[in-house]
């Protein structure tokens, strides 16, 4: 079924409007290469929010967690903690370096990281612990600085999904050493379609990380009229952004918050019409910790087997309403047989890929097209109880 057929689509990327009136003026302006007027007032009004050091406009979250690794300088034989529940970029990203992400085991309850799994991991080769915030929900971040720092670990915050959101009070991305934004057209904002920002929490990763986003050299010091000529520094690629894209961000972060606020409210409402349904067929809802703020990413429920999770999507899809799975676990991935080390059995990443699914949520859901997707699920569950029996025969018989 293609997108168009949808009544109630998973997605609409958001547009405030205003996208083509700031890339007019970035091109009438003749000055579209990065990082240029319309990249430093995107950074300036990440790094004044969350209180990082310095922020870095770059293609993706991807490369930004590449710039990451760099930055870190981490090199073939260097290990990462990744979760296995997440996207592949947040192990390609070291992979990519030669590092070797170990994935662990996430928790049911959050999806996250499970932060008691994170120790066993550990070797004399640990560099980094790579927390992803899923679903905008963050991970038990004070386990995680405490690890790091009787480790002597960086930690990364593949931070894709958490723009927005903050754990007591900080801003998800500025918690860490180094942590990663992604605007791609699925997350809550988007520079155009693809995007992302690298935060710098501490002032010493700040030039190394202007080094590495323009091809290794001072360039921006030169642009900035520090330094007469620019020069080769050192290890580095092409991060900078377009103004284009910088333009199109610009035109999204001062209504950023209202688009979280929106995103939350249908989330909210989602979670108050399903909690009863959830209860009795013992499909679990998404948990948000003491001390987290979330920012309406996604809103997923988790069923109590595989067959029903995708007899759910299938029915769903059927009457137009596009519910969707997320990430096949990465520690069963033909890619981590190749470039990664598995520590344990992560049967829970199993178990919340093969269980998990996304209801439609974005800026501008309406409310009947809320009640269609809590209609279109509330009959999808029942025609499954009522196929099968209830969830917990099926269970047994498919035993867990
Ligand atoms: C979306 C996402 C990415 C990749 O972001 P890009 O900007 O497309 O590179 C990485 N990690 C997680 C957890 C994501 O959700």
């Amino acid at each position: 079924m293609s997108m168009q057929s949808y009544r109630v689509p998973y997605n609409r990327p958001f547009v405030s409007g205003e996208e083509q009136d700031f890339i007019s003026q970035a091109i009438s302006s003749g000055s579209l290469g990065g990082p240029g007027p319309f990249s430093r007032r995107c950074e300036a009004w990440v790094s004044e929010r969350t209180g990082v050091a310095s922020s870095f406009l770059v293609p993706s979250c991807t490369h930004g967690l590449e710039m990451a690794a760099l930055v870190a300088g981490l090199k073939p034989g260097d290990e990462v903690i990744v979760p296995a529940y997440t996207y592949v970029s947040t192990a390609n990203a070291f992979a990519v370096r030669g590092a070797m992400p170990v994935l662990v085991d996430v928790r049911l309850d959050t999806c996250n990281i499970d932060e008691q799994c994170i120790e066993q991991a550990i070797t004399p080769r640990t560099r980094a612990i790579v927390p992803v915030h899923y679903a905008g929900v963050a991970c038990d971040m004070a386990r995680i600085l405490d690890i790091a720092r009787e480790y002597n670990l960086l930690v990364i915050e593949d931070a894709a999904q958490g723009f927005l959101a903050s754990w007591k009070g900080h801003a998800l991305g500025a918690i860490g050493d180094l942590g990663a934004y992604s605007f791609h057209a699925t997350k809550n904002i988007t520079s155009g379609g693809e995007g992302g920002m690298l935060l710098a929490r501490r002032r010493e990763h700040a030039d190394p990380g202007r080094v590495v986003r323009d091809k290794g050299t001072d360039r921006e010091s030169f642009l900035s009229g520090n330094t007469p000529a620019y020069s080769w520094q050192g290890m580095g690629s092409s991060y900078v952004v377009s103004e284009l894209q910088a333009a199109a961000l610009w035109a999204q972060l001062g209504v950023a918050d209202v688009v979280t606020q929106r995103r939350r409210q249908r989330w909210q409402l989602y979670h108050e019409q399903l909690s009863h349904l959830c209860e009795g067929y013992g499909v679990a809802m998404p948990c948000v910790p003491d001390g987290c703020v979330h920012n309406g990413h996604i809103f997923y429920l988790r069923l109590p087997s595989k067959r029903a999770r995708d007899h759910v999507i299938s029915y769903m899809r059927d009457a137009g309403v596009q519910a969707q799975s997320h990430y096949q676990a990465l520690h069963a991935s033909p890619g981590a047989r190749k470039l990664a080390r598995v520590c344990g059995g992560c049967s829970n990443a199993s178990e919340v890929a093969d269980t998990i699914v996304r209801l439609p949520l974005f800026h501008d859901l309406s409310e009947d097209e809320a009640g269609i997707v809590i209609e279109v699920f509330r009959a999808a569950v029942q025609s499954f109880w009522s196929g099968r029996g209830n969830f917990g025969n099926s269970l047994a018989i498919e035993g867990g």
